[in-house]
């Protein structure tokens, strides 16, 4: 095994925490163990520990600072200031860490906050589903292909997406993998958004290299003309805006493997509390978002902003669960609640929710994801969403909050700046018969760029641009 890190200091966050933070779990095991849905079922346990013990020794991704300052951005969402723009891939793998594929992402990330930000005239903070998303709740264990079983892919965590016996199998060595592939990105995240590539007078750069013929490119070419000449003219009367050099920029991913997320959480030198420092916001999903769970456990015991991701089943009561575990001094941008009701339904269940939330006195973020109640599988086999469906969610839940008095806090969204045929209609318009075409994702169906773009100005509409 390799020797302990070097205890240190990297801003205030310490690279190797002497005493472990008090997390429940098999490295430190303190509390009766929850019950804890989705976790991988690790062929061999030693080989597990082995690589928790290397996790808990390497240096932290992200820190503390920078997460409280996202806690702190998140804060002006709850309080109506400032609009959440979370996106990126269903599934990161291992395979599109090149500089092409998250420059692209970044990019589509970028152009969309651009759109809401000139068009709602509020600021937009930009939250990348980026360097930690690689592990996935499946509905179910096993998946059958021309009369074969095997385990289901759960990201490449966890396992191959290849449909053979030995990918499918859970390897713990993936867990390196996902924190290496985790730092590549990050890595490149950090130099581009802070170096000049995302100036904003890049503007029209950052739509270079993109499919330039749909509707919704041109409409980008016009804004950015604006931006341009709006920069020109303070430039020619002599006032330089400030932060117009550098974009703010923050990764999440979904809390899932407690192995990896317990291994990475570290004590904040400051304020002796944990930190997890493999994102600066971490959620919890769907299906592991029991009040009892560990997940929700998980995130009762670390200081990052922390998200859940409620579906339509979700109860009043389970709303004042979380707010009770996670977020007890109703902090503004401690606690975030993405809803994905689905487009028949968000109208319907979200009143309940958030009125049972207003009434507990919480002051948590609402941000509307409409993927992940709108995805249908295509008799071809394709599991799809419709960009008009996408969109009605979208405007549900406006309507939800316009209606009750509360604050559309901003959108979840999953989409690559790749031109992939994932998910149907858009601007560029794509049918059914094209999802074979490039249908690249390795879980759910992602809007590619131009569809990403389209949905922005959109939702710019919404918000009164
Ligand atoms: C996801 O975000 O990819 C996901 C699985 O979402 P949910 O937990 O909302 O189903
Ligand atoms: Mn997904």
């Amino acid at each position: 095994m390799k020797e302990p890190a070097q205890e240190g200091h990297i801003g205030s966050t310490r690279i190797a925490p002497p005493r472990p933070a008090p997390l429940p779990g098999p490295a430190g095991a303190v509390d009766a163990p929850l019950p804890a849905a989705q976790q991988p079922q690790w062929p061999d346990p030693a080989e597990r520990d082995a690589v928790v013990a290397e996790l808990r020794a390497a240096p932290q991704l992200v820190f503390a600072e920078e997460c409280d300052r996202l806690r702190e951005r998140l804060a002006a969402v709850a309080r109506g200031e400032a609009f959440l723009l979370q996106g990126g891939d269903c599934a990161e793998t291992f395979g599109q860490t090149s500089a092409d594929a998250i420059s692209g992402k970044l990019r589509t990330l970028l152009q969309m906050a651009v759109v809401l930000t000139y068009a709602a005239s509020m600021p937009v903070v930009k939250v990348g589903r980026m360097a930690g998303q690689y592990a996935k709740p499946r509905s179910r264990p096993t998946e059958t292909r021309d009369g074969v079983t095997l385990p289901v892919y759960r990201g490449d965590a966890v396992n191959g997406l290849e449909f053979t016996a030995a990918a499918r199998r859970p390897d713990p060595r993936r867990m390196r993998r996902m924190y290496d592939a985790s730092t590549t990105t990050l890595n490149l995240v950090r130099a581009l958004t802070q170096g000049g590539f995302a100036d904003l007078r890049q503007v029209h750069a950052w739509n270079r290299g993109f499919v330039a013929d749909s509707p919704a490119a041109g409409r980008y070419e016009e804004l950015a003309d604006g931006i341009d000449r709006t920069l020109l003219f303070m430039h020619a009367c002599g006032v330089e805006p400030n932060g117009v050099q550098t974009a703010e920029f923050f990764v999440s991913h979904e809390g899932l493997l407690l192995d990896y997320e317990r291994a990475l959480t570290r004590t904040d030198e400051r304020s002796g509390l944990p930190y997890a420092t493999s994102g600066h916001l971490v959620w919890v999903g769907e299906r592991t978002r029991r009040p009892d769970g560990a997940h929700i456990d998980f995130l009762s015991r670390i200081r990052n902003p922390v998200a859940v991701k409620i579906g339509p089943d979700t109860r009043p009561d389970d709303i004042l669960g979380y707010l009770d575990r996670l977020d007890p001094h109703r902090e503004p941008g401690r606690l975030t609640f993405v809803a994905r009701m689905g487009a028949e339904r968000v109208r319907d269940r979200l009143p309940a929710l958030v009125t049972k939330a207003v009434e507990a006195g919480a002051r948590a973020a609402w941000v509307c994801d409409p993927m992940h109640g709108n995805t249908y599988q295509t008799p071809s086999g394709h599991k799809t969403r419709r960009f008009d469906v996408i969109l009605d969610e979208v405007q549900g839940f406006f309507e939800v909050h316009q209606e009750l008095g509360t604050h559309a806090g901003g959108i979840h969204v999953e989409f690559t700046g790749n031109d992939v045929t994932e998910c149907i209609g858009g601007g560029s318009a794509v049918g059914v018969e094209d999802l074979p075409r490039r249908y690249e994702t390795a879980c759910d169906p992602r809007l590619n760029h131009s569809q990403s773009l389209d949905l922005a100005f959109r939702v710019a509409e919404m918000l009164g641009g």
